[in-house]
């Protein structure tokens, strides 16, 4: 898709910090971080929005789901619970859609959120 940022990313014409890569996603930090670990996880294929997915789409969004908690971890932000039934850790995942939505890239992402507290939009 011709101007699309993240295509471009996807397809190396512009850098990113790249975390993963597969046939599918690539994942790679995002350029202005609202935490301290913020990355976004992205379909090489370009596709708008989330309202844009279908059932053609399921695969591929289930991909994106489960890739979140493994990059989490590898990233510093993985959800665990210790032998005494403790949890810490942890992260937010979130699909901005639309304008209303605040969504500024218009190329399908996943945004995997975390780290120690307090960061923007958290206590
Ligand atoms: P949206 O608001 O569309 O859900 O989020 C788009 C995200 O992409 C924003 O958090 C923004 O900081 C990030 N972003 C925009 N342009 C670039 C870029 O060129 N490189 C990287 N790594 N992130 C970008
Ligand atoms: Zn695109």
């Amino acid at each position: 898709m011709e101007n699309c940022i993240f295509c471009k990313i996807a397809t190396k014409q512009i850098p990113s910090k790249l975390i993963y890569e597969d046939d599918d996603l690539i994942a790679f930090h995002d350029i202005n971080p609202a935490a301290p670990i913020h990355f976004l996880i992205v379909p090489k294929q370009h596709i708008a929005t989330l309202a844009d997915c279908d059932e053609h789409h399921v695969a591929l969004l289930g991909k994106m789901a489960l890739l979140a908690p493994r990059l989490a971890k590898e990233q510093g932000c993985g959800y665990q619970v210790d032998g005494q039934g403790q949890a810490s850790g942890g992260f937010k995942t979130l699909f901005n859609t639309g304008p209303d939505g605040g969504q500024e890239v218009y190329h399908l992402h996943m945004h995997v959120i975390g780290g120690p507290k307090p960061w923007r939009g958290q206590r």
